[in-house]
């Protein structure tokens, strides 16, 4: 989602590894720069050798011995907020205060405010998540990449959606990703893809308008702010399909259902659903 940099984010963790998270370290970057000499086949199976033997440390504890191809450590994963049910099972909104009532459509559902067909988010945006998410997307710590997507995934499995054909993030304006660098959602949606199998067009869908960052908007405003903002740079691809549109933050549902408009709309998609790591709930 297009939102500010908060300006109490964190600095970047100087972390300071233990003996065995040190060497984990080490080893790895020593044998990618090995591997980096070799073929890129090689390499990228090399990589995700690597990645199954050495250890890594938990993303929020730091400490060494999560499960192999484990982000997170037990104790800490049950301490993630994940949007399990009772939720809306049109855009996902978790009714967590009320642990025994069954999934029920929320208002914005029933007024028809979404354009997507449903959505799910992986957890709350709050407490380690957050960090990381804001880590990640402000600070460009690309290294949390793997923690998040592993929500991602665990919720993408959760859903038991009809397998897409595509997967497309919500893109940045061309302004926006030269000052960041990289698209969150793009970086995201790619490393879901590799783990479902599933391809992933990161240009099928372009935000032409440079918009404000819909933190600082009212719902009314944010309606406003994102329309006709995007539009289909390949209808080929999108034509027909159906599509996981993948984004960082889910706030009040605007971009993405707006993203899921003009796919459906000027691309023809056949049908949208939007899954994102973390969902902000109103206060
Ligand atoms: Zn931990
Ligand atoms: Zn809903």
């Amino acid at each position: 989602m297009d939102e500010e940099r908060p300006d109490n984010l964190e600095k970047p963790e100087i972390l300071a590894p233990d003996e065995l998270e040190a060497a984990s370290v080490v080893a790895r970057s020593f044998i990618r720069s090995v591997l980096g000499s070799i073929g890129w086949g090689i390499k990228f199976a090399g990589s995700a050798i690597v990645d199954l033997c050495l250890p890594r440390s938990c993303a929020d504890c730091q400490k060494i011995g999560t499960l192999p191809q484990k982000s997170w450590c037990g104790p800490c994963w049950e301490k993630i907020g994940r949007i399990d049910p009772p939720l809306c099972p049109g855009c996902g909104r978790p009714f967590g205060d009320a642990p025994s009532s069954p999934d029920h459509l929320c208002g914005d559902c029933i007024e028809r405010s979404f354009r997507f067909d449903s959505a799910r988010s992986a957890a709350i945006h709050e407490g380690a998540v957050r960090t990381r998410v804001h880590q990640f997307k402000f600070g460009g710590q690309l290294k949390w990449t793997p923690c998040l997507v592993e929500l991602l995934e665990a919720a993408y499995t959760a859903w038991e959606l009809p397998a897409p054909d595509l997967i497309v993030p919500v893109p940045l304006h061309l302004k926006r990703l030269s000052e960041r660098g990289f698209n969150q959602a793009g970086v995201l949606a790619r490393e879901l893809g590799r783990k479902i199998k599933t391809p992933v067009s990161a240009c099928a869908l372009v935000r032409k308008n440079q918009t404000l960052p819909q933190t600082r908007l009212k719902r009314g405003e944010r309606l406003q702010n994102v329309k006709g903002a995007f539009e289909v740079s390949d209808k080929s691809t999108v034509r027909g399909r159906r599509i996981l549109l993948i984004d960082d933050v889910f706030t009040t549902g605007t971009t993405l259902s707006e993203c899921a408009k003009i796919l459906k709309r000027k691309g023809g998609a056949s049908e949208v659903y939007a899954l994102t790591v973390t969902r902000a709930l109103p206060d």
